[in-house]
């Protein structure tokens, strides 16, 4: 990240301004219909959070540069121009205010991308130099360290060790050639080192090779949370040549949701060529070893469980029946929350949320929306596929005093692996 300045944050916004934002500009009718999509508006009642007005700064640029009325109003003196002390007001609606969570999306009238603009408003406040601190902190991080914890590979050399010694497998690392690369957020490696362990067990059980790539183990990418192409680059350009060297076939994404949208979806653009490798969420591909015959699961959990689908699976991914059909060989009494799969509420700390530690009284507000879901089905137990959706829920249920217990797909999965003799 260069210098900030009020000049570059407002050539960044103009930058940003594609024929896609121009159209979804135009095409808006004001109808509001996206804040009802929105759990910082339902959840404060606050109109400040409506999707469409987080925009208002790269709408004025949009007027002002692009458009035939900005420029008359320009020439009139009517113009409002837009201000360093706007972008800092907005910083805590682009920011605090949003999860990229994608939902306003899914509901405008006129198709308009909401997240795809606010994502790319956050470019022109990193630019300006309006961006949380947290999340400053987190990519820099990211980009000197690897991970945006600080995460080193001894950190993961320890943990290798540990799972190898409780499961009796052998972890590979740097193996040339093979089917599958993992990665794995800082997330996991600190809070749920459960998944190395599950992922090594599924791995041995569907006969399948792998490796974790020294020198591109994290998963997690800042850059584009923060709204910082240039970092959000490198940390896929580190992903991509560990995966071309290693000539491995596919790259799995962790449990965590924006981890996938960033090297699935936004990677190929970010360093402006096709993938030579494959990358799928590690839900599709346990899936796909379920239609192999090579997942075999033996028991079932018979708690009355929940599924929360990340909204980056869902929305960004379509990764809806996965999920569903994993949760058919293993629970016995699953039962769905209200709007889950496309239309499912956000857990409140996606998009980088969870790294600004100034939103977090708003994002155990608006938790309440997760909260009331959970409440309506009166479930014992909650299943997701995503270590951060987890953390923050974890957070909100200790907030709200909800002793429930949460567990990761992969980890449950592994738990009901049968062995030789017996399976579902
Ligand atoms: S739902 Fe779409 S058209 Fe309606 S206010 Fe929001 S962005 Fe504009
Ligand atoms: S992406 Fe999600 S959190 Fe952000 S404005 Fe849209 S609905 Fe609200």
């Amino acid at each position: 990240m260069s210098a900030a300045t009020f000049e570059r944050g407002y050539n960044a916004l103009k930058e940003q301004i594609d024929a896609p934002i121009a159209s979804f500009f135009s095409s808006c009718v004001r109808c509001g219909i996206c804040a009802e999509a929105c759990l910082f508006f339902t959840e404060t009642g606050d109109p400040k959070y409506t999707p469409i007005y987080k925009l208002e700064p790269l709408r004025k640029v949009w007027e002002q540069e692009y458009t035939l009325l900005g420029k008359f109003k320009a020439l009139f003196g009517l113009a409002q121009k837009l201000t360093d002390a706007e972008l800092a007001e907005w910083k805590e609606l682009i920011y605090n205010g949003c999860t990229l969570c994608g939902r306003c999306s899914m509901v405008c009238p006129v198709g308009n991308d909401l997240v795809y603009m606010i994502r790319r408003a956050r470019e022109g406040m990193v630019a300006a130099g309006h961006a949380p601190e947290g999340l400053i902190n987190a990519s820099k991080r990211a980009v000197t360290t690897g991970s945006p914890m600080g995460i080193k590979l001894p950190a993961l050399q320890a943990q290798i060790k540990h799972v190898e010694k409780d499961t009796g497998l052998k972890i590979p690392v740097d193996e040339v050639g093979v089917e599958y690369m993992v990665l794995l957020s800082s997330m996991e490696i600190i809070n749920f080192p459960e998944y190395l362990e599950a992922i090594a067990k599924i791995m041995q059980q569907a006969g399948k090779t792998w490796t974790i790539a020294s020198a591109a183990f994290e998963a997690t990418n800042s850059g584009i949370q923060i709204g910082a192409a240039d970092i959000a680059r490198e940390l896929v350009s580190r992903v991509v040549t560990a995966a071309e060297k290693l000539q491995v076939k596919t790259v799995i994404s962790p449990e965590c949701g924006h981890a996938y949208t960033a090297i699935r979806w936004e990677g190929p653009n970010l360093i402006g060529r096709p993938f030579t490798f494959k990358v799928q969420h590690i839900l599709e591909v346990l899936d796909e070893f379920r239609q192999q015959g090579k997942l075999k699961t033996s028991g079932f959990d018979s708690n009355r469980l929940t599924f929360h689908d990340p909204c980056q699976l869902v929305r960004r991914g379509g990764v809806v029946e996965q999920p569903r059909h994993l949760l058919k060989m293993i629970a016995s009494n699953f039962v769905e929350m209200s709007d889950h799969g496309k239309m499912n509420w956000c857990c409140g700390g996606g998009g980088g949320h969870s790294a600004i530690e100034e939103a977090h009284e708003l994002r155990t507000q608006v938790f309440q929306r997760k909260k009331t879901q959970l409440e309506e089905l009166k479930v014992e137990k909650l299943v997701t596929a995503c270590a951060n959706c987890r953390i923050v829920m974890e957070e909100g249920f200790e907030a709200y005093e909800m002793p429930m217990p949460i567990v990761g797909l992969t980890e449950m999965l592994a738990k009901h692996l049968a062995t030789s003799n017996e399976s579902n």
